[in-house]
Order: C-alpha cells, then structure tokens, then sequence
C-alpha cells in the first residue's frame, strides 16, 4: 500500500498525542516512501487533565513527561525533525492572530511543504486545536501557490455538514509504529488504549477501521480570508 508521494509533508498540532490518533500512520507511511516529514506541536499540553490516579505527575512535572513522550511518539513515527515551538496549553486560543499566523507562514517558508496537516477549522473540537487551524488556513491561504492542505475534523457535526471525508488513508502496513505512537502518549491515553485493545481482540471490525484508516479532508477554500 502506498499514498502520493509528496516532496515535504508540514504537520502542525497544538499537543503532544493530537497526531497519534488520526495522522502517526500516514506520517510513518510518508517517511518510510522518503518523503522528509516535520511535524511541529506548539504546546507540551501541560494543562493535561490527566495527572493520574495516584497521581504519576504534577503540574510542574507534566510538561517534562509529556516532552518526553512526544519524543517517544516521534521515534516511533520515525520523525527526525520534531519542533517544539514553545506556546502553552489551553492558551493558544488566546495568543495573537498574527503572530499565530507569522509562525506558520515562517515554517511553511522554511519547510517548503507540498502537503500541510491540521485540523479542520470548525470541526476541531477545542479551542486550542481551533486556533491552530484557524492559523495555518490563513498562511496557507496567503500563497500564491498554495500546498495541498488536508484536514482532520472529528466534531459530531462533521459527517452532516462536510460529508464523507475525500482522503482515506489505509495506514495498516505501519500499523504497530502507529499503535507505538499512541502508547507512547500514555499518560493520556492508557485508558483510551485499554479500551481499544479490548475490541481488536475481540476482533471488531470497527475497532480495527478506527484503527487502520485515516481520514481526511481537504480544506475548501471559500473567501474566509477577505479581511
Ligand atoms: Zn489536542
């Protein structure tokens, strides 16, 4: 199984584990046809409601644990080039628009991506994974020759309002560097994982779709950008 080779793929999300659900397979299959992958989270998701029962963490160790495990997660995709861009949890809605954007267009800049990943605006769920999006659809939309841009959208309206997604990525030649991924966010995903594991034993057949294909959509460009 293969996708289209891309000369650069730019993957932008807000935390540590944003990309291991919905993107670690296609990251890995992008990197294992040579295509360089950056993948650049803006937060160390330190504000993490998860601290654990008994705790394993507090607030001040958090953010450690959590680069830590981004860094594992990476390894697994078998990303080499991680930015840590230094923004803080549950503020990234609040940081500037511009300098949101500035940040993305330097990226985009330097990166030279054929393909940008993120979320979908409006169909992102939190706040923080809205901004992000919000600031990569208007760099991208200043381009004159604009990379592909493929969306992940996971609220509960999106299948009504958007329809079936367009791109649909069967990740399973890579799927236990992706289930590495997911286990290296185990701070905040064990229990998620528990339950997981439970149905691909149980060989159910939408554990393992929810599992093996990625979806996505390709952004559609309006006239959002007026301003
Ligand atoms: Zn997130």
């Amino acid at each position: 199984m293969t996708i289209p080779k891309e000369r650069h793929v730019l993957v932008v999300f807000p935390h540590p584990d944003d990309e291991a659900f919905g993107v670690s397979g296609t990251m890995s299959m992008h990197i294992e046809q040579g295509t360089p992958v950056t993948y650049a989270c803006l937060t160390l998701g330190e504000m993490g409601r998860n601290l654990g029962n008994p705790p394993f963490a507090t607030r001040e160790s958090l953010p450690e644990i959590r680069r830590a495990e981004l860094l594992a997660s990476a390894e697994a995709i078998g990303v080499t080039d991680l930015r840590m861009m230094g923004l803080r949890d549950k503020t990234v809605e609040f940081e500037d628009d511009e300098k949101m954007t500035k940040m993305m267009e330097d990226l985009i800049a330097e990166t030279n991506p054929s393909l940008v990943i993120t979320f979908y605006p409006e169909y992102a769920v939190h706040p923080d994974h809205e901004a992000t999006a919000r600031a990569v659809v208007r760099a991208v939309g200043r381009m004159e020759n604009r990379p592909k841009l493929h969306c992940v959208a996971f609220a509960n309206n999106t299948l009504e309002m958007l329809g079936e997604p367009d791109i649909i990525h069967n990740i399973v030649t890579v799927r236990d560097k992706k289930i590495a991924s997911m286990r290296a966010h185990i701070s905040q995903t064990a229990w998620m994982l528990q339950e997981m594991e439970h149905k691909l034993e149980q060989g159910e057949p939408e554990a393992e779709n929810w599992l093996t294909l990625e979806r996505f959509y390709s952004y559609r460009w309006g006239n959002e950008f007026s301003s």
